[in-house]
């Protein structure tokens, strides 16, 4: 049987960007829901930590996180960018973001768990390593990658980016590392801009797979087995990781394209699959947008059940 952990830390409830921002605490609150009921009882419920310095350095430097901790108001708003905010308690709520996809990775590549979902806010792929934007701080799955190659001697990391925003900050941590893979599915022309499929990276270990607006779960699937798994296999990673956007959703406020849940469950089928023969299936999904609370906890309940392999 697959063991699949679920990681969050209450201090993500606790961030928030003001009245009717879209990244709200009740998104983490419609994920909680949906897996209270029978078929999640065997998730091992685990708190995410609070990361370690060391393991954020490796991605942003210092004088980034000292900008961050400087910023963070002791009362009130401040933004980092037009739709960025931290309140009093956001910079802890980033610190065990980060924490939970470390710790995943930990459990993970230490073989306690086989797959698991980190469901953290503030998400992290708009994050470059000196800039903050689009609802995200620290970059978590970049720390995630970086962190299994430096303490758990991965040689290889793929990132799988299905959120409806490519995944800029990502993209551009890993540009000239060949030791990382950044493969994205994302609507263009759309926010933040970037994600063309001429965007390869200094290795050619990127690969931009962009979706029309309108694109449908088949558009997408289609996209995924023939453009980004192949060429995942070929990288042969030591552990995939998901940066879980569940805003490519058909009712999603935000985005353009129209997923059904069940395209989520087969995405990350397909996605564990592929990780099977170099990866041995090991595969941590960390989450990023979505922002229909209905659609966001259905969405995500199903592309648990996958991680679990029912
Ligand atoms: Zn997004």
């Amino acid at each position: 049987m697959t063991r699949t952990l679920f990681i969050t830390h209450e201090s993500g409830l606790a961030h928030k960007m003001g009245a009717g921002h879209p990244e709200q605490p009740d998104r983490l609150r419609a994920i909680e829901r949906e897996l209270e009921g029978e078929r999640f009882q065997h998730l091992i419920r685990i708190s995410a930590p609070a990361v370690a310095r060391e393991a954020l350095l490796r991605v942003h430097p210092e004088r980034h996180l000292r900008a961050i901790e400087a910023a963070a108001p002791r009362e009130g708003l401040v933004a980092l960018d037009s739709d960025t905010m931290m309140c009093p308690d956001s910079l802890t709520a980033a610190l065990h973001a980060a924490g939970g996809a470390v710790a995943a990775v930990d459990e993970v590549m230490t073989g306690t768990a086989d797959t698991a979902f980190v469901s953290v806010r503030p998400p992290g792929h708009h994050a470059g390593t000196t800039t903050p934007m689009g609802f995200c701080i620290f970059n978590n799955v970049a720390v995630a990658a970086r962190h299994a190659i430096a303490a758990h001697a991965a040689e290889r990391v793929a990132i799988v980016d299905f959120d409806v925003h490519h995944g800029n900050g990502t993209q551009e941590i890993f540009w000239a590392d060949r030791q990382v893979m950044f493969c994205s599915t994302h609507q263009a022309p759309y926010y933040p801009g970037t994600g063309a499929t001429s965007e390869t990276g200094e290795f050619d270990q990127i690969v931009n797979a962009p979706l029309f607006a309108g694109a449908t779960g088949d558009d997408f699937l289609e996209a995924l087995t023939s453009r980004i798994l192949p060429r995942l296999k070929d990288f042969a990673p030591d552990l995939v990781l998901i940066s879980a956007g569940f805003d490519g959703h058909r009712d999603d406020p935000l985005g353009g394209l129209r997923f059904l849940e069940r395209d989520y469950s087969e995405a990350t089928k397909r996605i564990i699959d592929a990780a099977l023969r170099n990866a041995d299936g090991r595969v941590i999904s960390l989450l990023e947008g979505g922002y229909d609370l209905d659609a966001l906890g259905r969405s995500a309940a199903a592309h648990v059940l996958a991680l679990m392999g029912a």
